[in-house]
């Protein structure tokens, strides 16, 4: 509703005595002739007066409208345009009033559009953008930003938000210096993240400033695959190393001190040949390892008969269980569906899980090998959307895992007793393996384990026609250090 705009009285006095200012002239040259008596004077004075405002007061109150009109125009107001009944006839005010009054709202509405479209474009943007002035205050977030930084980021100093010296002196050094910098970052509040940050200056032609703006992208994922090559790269190497430095060892002395003694010749061949079998089997599984790496996206298509591959890795280690006096049993159900598989990467997983639990259970006990259809799943993602899996599981009597050695076993090069581990064969990738075979098949792993009882590592994989597809799962679960 518009409110009625008042005149101040001043401005009306003002008005009424320049109006009336001819009419005193006349009057007052009647008087001065002696044609007009002092009283009529005054009653003619005042007459005029009263006549003249009843004309003026109307016209100073819409003059008074379009001032305040204009004002709130100015202060980007929505008002409607006044009803200037008195001013109307003065050219085309009210048409060119009228005409103002929409063109005004329609730069405004085109403003209000570019302006929305723009903080949707940042806002969707995953990048976290913030925008400060030259004293380092914050001026604008996006969305990202504020998802993780908090709300309310504006007007307040950036060092608060993001206290960390290297991006603060970068800041710096693009006030003072007139050219963007890039850094990169690490954070421990509000989580461990690390960022990479891109800061640019921009001219404000208006206010003759400058805006910062700083561009930071989430490279904590990045780093951590970094951080893992590195170890990785750097665990391999040593691996390598040490049977290749025992094998050099002994050639300097089969060569040196020892070159005459026979006994010794035999047993230090021995040994190399050890070695030299440590080193292939490294190798091997270091190969086996990035084959399956490599084909961890894409999901295998066969039809694999998991009984069949049991059946005849067992022939693989009847051999070792000799040496060691094991039995190994196995219980198998008779028909299995199949599973949807690569022959060659599920028997790895056998031989992998059947191998540790020779290697590691007791002398004179039983490995038993257990293989059915189950409808009893393990609670992981994956086989959330299963009823029944195909489950193999291997049961050793050795001295069993504690509980918190067992989430890291899937890691690579892990080992609970390196030098035990050592002594039995071990390369540390054996179940770093079985992990990534099985999340290629869409398969689960749990290992239940008692010290000085033994262990028992199950596999769950999907029937062949059960398999969820490729896109019902979610990317995180292919994570490298995920579930087992
Ligand atoms: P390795 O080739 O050294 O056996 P794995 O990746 O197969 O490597 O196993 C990792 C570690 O887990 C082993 O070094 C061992 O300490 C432990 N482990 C694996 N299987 C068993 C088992 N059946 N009983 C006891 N410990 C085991």
């Amino acid at each position: 509703m518009q409110t009625r705009p008042v005149i101040p009285f001043g401005t009306m006095l003002k008005t009424l005595m320049v109006v009336s200012a001819p009419s005193l002239l006349v009057l007052s040259l009647f008087a001065v002739l002696g044609e007009l008596d002092f009283n009529y004077f005054i009653y003619g004075y005042f007459g005029i007066m009263l006549i003249s405002a009843v004309f003026v007061v109307p016209f100073l109150s819409n003059i008074s409208a379009l001032t305040h009109y204009v004002n709130d125009l100015s202060m980007d107001k929505r008002v409607r345009s006044p009803d200037l009944s008195f001013l109307s006839n003065v050219g085309e005010l009210s048409g060119a009033l009228n005409r103002l009054q929409r063109s005004w709202e329609n730069k405004r509405q085109e403003m209000e559009t570019v302006i929305t479209e723009r903080e949707i474009l940042v806002d969707t943007l995953p990048d976290i953008l913030i925008m400060t002035n030259d004293d380092k205050m914050v001026v604008r977030t996006n969305r990202a930003a504020r998802n993780i930084f908090g709300q309310n980021l504006a007007h307040r100093p950036l060092r608060e938000i993001i206290p960390n010296d290297q991006l603060m002196n970068a800041i710096t050094a693009v006030i003072e210096d007139l050219q963007g910098q890039e850094v990169e970052f690490y954070m421990e509040d509000p989580a461990p993240r690390d960022f990479h940050a891109i800061i640019e200056r921009f001219p404000i032609p208006s206010e003759g400033g400058i805006s910062i703006v700083i561009t930071l992208t989430d490279i904590t994922q990045q780093k951590r695959i970094q951080r893992m090559r590195a170890d990785f790269v750097a665990n391999a190497s040593h691996e390598i190393r040490t049977p290749l430095a025992s094998i050099i060892g002994f050639i300097e002395t089969l060569r040196g001190p020892a070159k005459d003694d026979e006994g010794a010749r035999d047993e230090f061949l021995r040994v190399m040949a050890d070695q030299a079998e440590r080193m292939s089997k490294l190798v091997n599984d270091l190969l086996s390892l990035s084959k399956i790496e490599m084909n961890a996206h894409t999901l295998p298509v066969a039809k694999v008969d998991l009984l069949r591959i049991i059946r005849s890795e067992k022939q693989h280690f009847e051999w070792a269980c000799k040496q060691k006096n094991v039995t190994l049993r196995l219980k198998l159900t008779d028909t299995l569906p199949p599973t949807r598989g690569e022959d060659e990467e599920l028997a790895q997983v056998v031989r992998n899980l059947l191998g540790n639990a020779i290697k590691y259970t007791n002398p004179d006990t039983e490995v038993v090998l257990t293989a059915k259809l189950t409808s009893q799943l393990p609670d992981d993602p994956s086989m959330r959307s299963l009823s029944r899996a195909i489950t193999f599981s291997v049961q050793d009597h050795g001295e069993g895992i504690s509980r918190e050695h067992i989430p890291r076993l899937t890691e690579r090069f892990y080992r609970v007793d390196t030098a035990r581990t050592r002594k039995v064969g071990g390369t540390g990738l054996g179940l770093a393996i079985v992990k990534h075979v099985l999340n290629r098949h869409h398969g689960v792993m749990t290992i239940e384990s008692e010290v000085s009882q033994g262990s028992t590592f199950s596999v769950f994989l999907p029937v062949y026609d059960d398999v969820v597809q490729p896109g019902d799962r979610k990317e995180d679960e292919y994570a490298d250090e995920g579930m087992l």
